[in-house]
């Protein structure tokens, strides 16, 4: 992505360049110059031209096809143009230099302190190389310009390093920030469920049923969804808790409450409504599928082995009503209750539905 900008930012200067050169010869006003690759015909100019050509095309093809070092292909290649551009306008124009301060930017544009490091040491050299080899015994240039030059170099060496470091900085800060952020919305998501479940028994809470339930019977009245709501009861709890003790009681809460919850469906929901009541919600379910689910339940509760409260039986009583609608909340509980109380009265570890009845003669609602 970025090695595509940079060569991209390449192409519009040689191809500026070229063009200001085109424009520049064509006027017919050449202008006497002392340079260092141009002391007769031009022709070393016009190779240096066709050379940045060169380069920069080779550069595009790796670019194009090869899957592999993009990034030492566009810094190589941004030092080769620079260094032929400033040969190419150094006779011309007055502190053409600056050219040769590119491939320093790029390792900047790549924040890469390393790189910017090796280049700037490069090119300190490389200029040295070209300064006393060429243009002092060429062109007798002051010794000033190469001081001046290189001193540009360490600054630009030493500004960008601080640009670095001070991305680094606010990179880091931005890093732990999104942390925190993160941290949080994972200690707001846990404090989310603990308030919304039961600590004993993992299922819903009492609040977070009610609310749940206020919206279900909201949606049923604007869209006719079907919902049947079941009460269970633990039958006889005080006399476990009574007999084996509380942390057995305990104990059979949390078994009983995982059987429910594992037995429900992906559309239902379980909540702890009491001491020893749960309530299910079924959403997705007809009467008849409602109440052979909870049947289930109750059958499958009452097989369930507890060897630690004497290996009796532990049995529910189960109150079952289907949502009428216009009903409301409050007569829904009541006809379910009802169902519940029957089921208890009528002798325990049965289903009791509001609106038919288990026991022959027995209709509740
Ligand atoms: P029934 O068959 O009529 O429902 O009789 P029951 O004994 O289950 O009903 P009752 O309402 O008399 O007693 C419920 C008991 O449940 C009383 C209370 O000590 C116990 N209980 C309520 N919450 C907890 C709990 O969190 N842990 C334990 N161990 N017991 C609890
Ligand atoms: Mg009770
Ligand atoms: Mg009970």
């Amino acid at each position: 992505m970025w090695h595509r900008r940079i060569l991209n930012g390449y192409w519009a200067l040689v191809l500026v360049m070229l063009a200001a050169q085109l424009v520049f010869v064509l006027s017919n006003h050449m202008p006497e110059v002392k340079s260092a690759i141009l002391p007769g015909k031009g022709h070393l100019f016009i190779a240096c031209n066709i050379m940045i050509v060169i380069a920069m095309v080779l550069a595009e093809m790796w670019l194009r096809t090869a899957v592999q070092y993009h990034k030492q292909v566009v810094v190589g290649c941004g030092f080769i143009v620079s260094y032929l551009m400033y040969f190419v306008l150094e006779p011309f124009v007055d502190g053409a230099q600056m050219t040769l301060m590119m491939p320093i930017m790029i390792a900047l544009i790549y924040f890469h302190q390393k790189l910017l490091h090796y280049l700037g040491l490069f090119s300190i050299v490389f200029y040295a190389v070209v300064y006393f080899g060429l243009e002092r015994i060429l062109l007798d240039k002051p010794l000033l310009e190469f001081f001046m030059v290189e001193c540009v170099f360490v600054v630009f060496v030493v500004m960008g390093r601080m640009v670095i470091i001070r991305a680094r900085e606010v990179r880091d800060h931005l890093e732990q920030l999104t942390k925190s952020e993160q941290e949080l919305m994972v200690e707001r998501a846990i404090s989310d469920k603990l308030l919304k479940i039961d600590a004993l028994t993992g299922l819903y809470n009492h609040k977070t049923f009610h609310e749940y339930l206020d919206s279900l019977l909201e949606q049923c009245e604007s869209n006719g969804l079907q919902l049947q709501l079941a009460l269970f009861d633990i039958d006889n709890f005080k006399r476990v808790n009574d007999t084996y003790g509380h942390w057995v009681g305990d104990l059979v809460l949390k078994e009983v409450a995982a059987k429910v919850k594992g037995m429900i469906g992906l559309n239902d929901f379980a909540a702890r409504y009491g001491g020893e009541e749960f309530a299910v919600i079924f959403t997705d379910k007809n009467f008849h599928e409602a109440y052979a689910a909870v049947e289930e339940m109750r059958l499958a509760i009452s097989r369930m082995e507890h060897p630690y409260a004497g290996g009796k039986p532990i049995t529910v009583s189960i109150g079952l009503c289907d949502y009428q609608l216009g009903d409301g909340k409050e007569l829904l509980f009541r006809k379910t209750d009802n169902a519940l109380y029957a089921a208890k009265h009528g002798g325990k570890n049965a289903v009791i539905t509001a609106s038919h009845s288990t026991r022959e003669g027995t209709v509740y609602a």
